[in-house]
């Protein structure tokens, strides 16, 4: 994790949210390369869920809402955590997340024993003065602690108070029949949603894991209210879901499925499971794929015609959610290679932030470097494509493979008598002479 943290900063994927002020925890800021991966990933989702499929629409919904809609979806009283806090050094832990990491802390250094781990484990592990570990008995009874953030609005006191959304779901709910009643879908059919929540987290860590503020990418699948069609829809989605991380990469041995037991599972959950990815710091979700029944929309009072049997009644609801923040992290931690003579991120040539690199040979010879700046003209056109004529060829794609670029072209002399030029994959490290004119269905070729 340390050497993903330190790579993502010095190349600009992420940085430390307000850093020259020291910072502020749970809070990241997405650079150069940062926003293209994220962009990526969020385009892959949004035409495997919507455009792939003929019955999802996609929306847009507000991040503030009417306090109202918080009251009437349970958020205000059971979007809790179980908070605990040491008597000793009063740090706050979440309580399941500190029972499960001393599950993992016992097996790796067995009961009674302290040894040096990972930092980023040092918080929870240590009291005071990080050499003994925190026990169960100093710890305060649990106590429900919301994580909804909370916002003032208006000029005159009192302010009106609402929240920062705690899940962008609702949004999907409260237009529920918005929906219905300006477009032509009928029962089956999804909304999809793409935008930024926010958490109180109590402990926000894991670099951006959890984060305080974080985007979802949702799929809520409205389905004929019956125990069989929910069965059906449940499992269509969870593999679904699942096969989305796989063709974009992802080891299917880092990959799992995990059910909640039903005292974990959110207040509106009938079951759930979770996609799980095996992280630096153990398995961890990725994706939750809910069983929603109708809690929701009998909570917002809505109700929905079926045109084809002329009934109301209320849809239950599939839902897939997961975060774009720990998607793109966990895409990140599956990519990273270390060869030998260099670090390699493997990403799908999809998900990469840059597509490719062009390179001059030389820097000193007037002709290739027109040409260099030619190609990179036109590539760029229709790719994101960077440009460099630093240093030697060798550093050059050392530069690229560590962002994970798929591909490099060089110009050379050659290129100027025939029209050619070298294009280097990524993975193989092997180089292809390809006529300037097919550069461009090469490269498209290859990203499909
Ligand atoms: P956890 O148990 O880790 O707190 P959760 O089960 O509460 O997560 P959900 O409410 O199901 O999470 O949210 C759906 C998805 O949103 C999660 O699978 C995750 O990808 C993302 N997510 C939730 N909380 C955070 C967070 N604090 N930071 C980053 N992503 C988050």
């Amino acid at each position: 994790m340390e050497k993903i943290v330190a790579l993502a900063k010095r190349r600009g994927f992420i940085y430390q949210g307000s850093e020259i002020y020291e910072g502020i925890t749970g809070f990241w800021d997405y650079g150069p390369l940062g926003v293209e991966f994220k962009n990526n990933l969020k385009r892959e989702w949004w035409k495997y869920m919507v455009y792939d499929r003929e019955n999802i629409v996609g929306i847009d919904a507000a991040i503030i809402m009417n306090p109202k809609v918080w009251e009437a979806s349970g958020h205000l009283k059971a979007f809790t955590d179980p908070l605990v806090e040491c008597k000793k050094c009063n740090k706050r832990f979440r309580k399941d997340k500190f029972d499960e990491y001393w599950e993992d802390f016992y097996k790796k250094v067995g009961r009674g024993g302290v040894k040096a781990l990972s930092k980023q484990y040092e918080d929870i592990y240590y009291c005071i003065d990080r050499k003994n570990p925190h026990k169960e008995e100093d710890l305060t009874q649990e106590k429900k602690f919301n994580l909804m953030t909370e916002v003032f609005l208006g000029v005159t006191e009192p302010k009106q108070k609402t929240y920062l959304r705690g899940e962008i779901t609702q949004g999907v709910f409260v237009n529920f029949k918005n929906i219905v009643d300006s477009s032509r879908v009928k029962i089956p059919f999804g909304i999809a949603q793409i935008g930024k929540a926010f958490r109180n987290e109590i402990t926000p860590g894991n670099f951006t894991y959890r984060s305080r503020e974080f985007e979802q990418m949702e799929l809520e699948f409205f389905i004929k209210p019956n125990e069989k069609e929910g069965e059906k829809w449940f499992s269509f989605w969870k593999e679904e879901r699942m096969k989305w991380y796989k063709l974009l990469g992802i080891k299917s041995e880092n990959l799992r499925f995990r059910n909640h037991e039903q005292d974990e599972r959110a207040h509106y959950a009938r079951f759930a499971t979770d996609i799980e990815y095996k992280s630096p710091f153990g398995w961890s979700e990725f994706e939750g794929i809910h069983h929603r029944g109708d809690f929701d929309l009998t909570n917002h009072n809505l109700k929905y015609k079926d045109p084809e049997i002329e009934e109301e009644y209320t849809p239950w609801v599939i839902e897939t959610s997961g975060g774009v923040d720990r998607a793109m992290l966990f895409f990140l931690v599956d990519a990273y290679h270390e060869e030998e003579k260099r670090i390699v991120l493997k990403l799908h040539p999809k998900l990469a932030p840059v597509k490719v690199a062009v390179f001059p040979l030389v820097r000193n010879k007037k002709d290739i470097v027109s040409k260099a700046k030619s190609v990179y003209k036109m590539l760029k056109a229709h790719f994101v494509t960077a440009f460099d004529d630093r240093g030697n060829i060798g550093k050059r794609y050392l530069a690229q493979d560590e962002i994970g670029t798929p591909f490099c072209v060089t110009i050379d002399y050659e290129t100027l008598g025939k029209q050619t030029v070298t294009i280097r994959d990524r993975d193989t490290m092997k180089q292809e002479r390809v006529n300037i004119d097919k550069l461009e269905d090469y490269i498209k070729e290859k990203l499909t």
